[in-house]
């Protein structure tokens, strides 16, 4: 969507605020060239010793009236604005954050967090002052500019008046010049902004590495350059845009001293009292305003551009996956893979080709393989994470793709190898997927996934807080919350991609036994390293390079001796070693 369209959309939606706040401000207007002329008549009145006494007080008590007036239009019409322009910032970052949140995995692998975050800041203000103070500098200088102009030209002397427009034309041209300029160096400004809270982000999120790593010093410089270019872009900035300034005032002074010159001559040949010349000059001073104003709006405007050329790529790129389902409740039933292919975008080879199975509900599936065989790309696929180059996913005899990624994303929980903790206890954090679950079915849960002996040993039990102000949890602990956090939400699918990896054996016996126990009809989808994980499965899948390389129970892949039953011989040697 183009800025101006933008700008036009919200304002026709927020018209009341608009148009009450310009009725507050014609009524200004209309009061603010009054009071010249009236001032005039006063000097002239005074000049022709023809008002005193009461007369003349009453003129100076409606002037005053008029001066208390405006002071409290002009803060009521400034409220309408604002507010109308703090609701467009809302809008605009809700926008954003909407869009985030359903773009998927391939997005967020081209995009920097920290840009991100600046978009949803910097820019987003940016854009929400041409809504506000941007339409307040706008609307006030174009009627003031035209009230004033008029009554110059109607009021005073058009021939005058003429003559001290003159200098205008060159300051429109030193205007444009200007704008095109600002426009650039904003938007510098603002990549350069992007490019710094990116490296803070970076360097906050990974600040145990650089601090291992003896980095600290060469990351304070990398941030020390980047706020340099960000300083020096602003300053670039704000130099094009202080150099508004002394174009007004220079066609100021010089409409001054043209109106000065030919006013006096005017005066000198009698076609002109005195009082006019001091109301001319009076309406002059009050064109200071509109031309900064205009000064002031093209320089905000050049700025809410700028960084809406950043936000709109974001805000209108598609989405990697579409969410055009229409089936919004998923009844579990078999899943079907039939030759699937994925193809990661910009990557020639495929991780999964021609994949192929079928897990009726209730059932385990175990997949196996080296790294990088293409099973957590298989788990990213049954989440629409992706979507497959060819082939067809199906569950309950649908496609995946005709169920509302809602439906299909609140039937599934994934525990990946990294689970996310967040800022919050660690009940809040077991049932993220079932907020107000009851105490006791948290304390369930975290059994099944064997971490409530864990949790208890904690300073707070359950109400201690983990993420990036509580606890530090280990590995295994981690993962074994992310578990309890999946059993908990009771969905048809799990699916742990590796989310056993940072867990003993034992351990991870214990809590497969809980798994199938506690499974009531949920179907598993196990992928893993440790064969140990997925021995027990109905079916086990050994994927390589992205193909089915072998499949079948435990026993039969043992008996076909190929990678699966070498790897379990190696696995199971180094068990017995580690128990030695
Ligand atoms: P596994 O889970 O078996 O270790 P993955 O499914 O993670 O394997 O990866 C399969 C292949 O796809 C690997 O070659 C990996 O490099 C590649 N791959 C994984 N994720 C991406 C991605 N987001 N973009 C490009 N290539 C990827």
């Amino acid at each position: 969507m183009r800025f101006s369209r933008l700008i036009a959309d919200f304002v026709r939606r927020h018209w009341m605020h608009y148009a009450s706040a310009a009725a507050m401000l014609a009524t200004i207007a209309m009061l603010s060239v009054w009071v010249p002329r009236k001032v005039g008549a006063v000097v002239d009145g005074l000049v022709a010793q023809r008002l005193a006494g009461r007369a003349l007080l009453l003129d100076l008590g409606e002037l005053l009236a008029a001066g208390i007036a405006i002071y409290f239009l002009r803060v009521g019409w400034r409220l309408q604005l604002f507010s109308a322009a703090y609701e467009f910032g809302v809008e605009i970052r809700t926008r954003l954050y909407a869009r985030l949140s359903l773009q998927g995995p391939s997005f967020y692998q081209r995009q920097r967090t920290g840009d991100l975050m600046a978009l949803a800041t910097n820019d987003a203000d940016a854009v929400e002052m041409a809504a506000g103070e941007a339409m307040l500098a706008g609307f006030d200088g174009t009627l003031t500019l035209a009230m004033v102009l008029a009554m110059m030209f109607l009021a005073v002397d058009w021939r005058l008046t003429l003559a001290a427009l003159l200098p205008f034309p060159f300051m429109a041209f030193a205007f444009w010049r200007i704008s095109g300029r600002l426009h650039h160096a904003s938007g510098q400004a603002l990549n350069r902004f992007g490019n710094l809270n990116d490296h803070v982000q970076e360097t906050l999120a990974g600040v145990r590495t650089l601090r291992a790593l003896g980095l600290e010093q060469r990351s304070a410089r990398q941030f020390a350059a980047l706020a340099e270019q960000a300083a020096a872009a602003n300053a670039d900035a704000q130099r094009w845009e202080a150099s508004y300034e002394p174009a007004v005032g220079i066609s100021l002074t010089m409409a001054g001293t043209i109106a000065l010159a030919a006013g006096g001559y005017l005066v000198w040949q009698d076609s002109l009292t005195i009082g006019a010349l001091t109301t001319f000059s009076m309406y002059l001073g009050q064109l200071i305003w509109p031309m900064f104003a205009s000064g002031w709006v093209l320089a905000l405007i050049e700025r809410a551009r700028a960084a809406w050329g950043r936000l709109a790529p974001v805000l209108e790129e598609p989405l990697s996956v579409d969410d055009h389902g229409t089936i919004g409740t998923l009844r579990p039933g078999t899943i079907e893979a039939e030759a699937l292919s994925l193809a990661y975008p910009g990557q020639a080879q495929r991780a999964l080709d021609q994949v192929s199975f079928s897990l009726a509900p209730g059932q385990t599936l175990g997949l196996v393989g080296p790294t990088g065989a293409g099973k957590s790309s298989l788990l990213r696929l049954l989440l629409r994470q992706y979507l497959p180059a060819e082939g067809s996913l199906r569950w309950s005899g649908h496609a995946l793709e005709s169920y509302t990624l809602e439906a299909l994303r609140s039937a599934i929980s994934w525990v990946p190898q990294e689970p996310f903790l967040f800022s919050a206890s660690i009940a809040d954090n077991i049932s993220l997927g079932r907020p107000g679950a009851s105490p006791e079915n948290i304390e369930r849960a975290a059994r099944l996934a064997a971490v409530h002996d864990d949790i208890m040993r904690f300073p707070s039990g359950y109400a201690t807080p983990v993420g990036e102000r509580g606890i530090t949890l280990s590995g295994g602990q981690r993962q074994r919350i992310a578990i309890a956090r999946a059993l908990l939400s009771d969905s048809a699918l799990l699916l742990l991609d590796d989310a056993l990896s940072a867990v003993d054996t034992g351990t991870e016996a214990q809590i497969l036994a809980h798994l199938r126990e506690a499974r009531a009809g949920r179907t598993v989808v196990i992928a893993g390293h440790r064969l140990s994980a997925v021995a027990d499965a109905d079916h086990i899948i050994v994927l390589r390079h992205g193909r089915i390389a072998e499949q079948g129970t435990h026993a039969g892949l043992l008996a076909r001796d190929g990678w699966y039953a070498h790897q379990w011989r190696y696995q199971q040697l180094e068990a017995s070693l580690d128990a030695l």
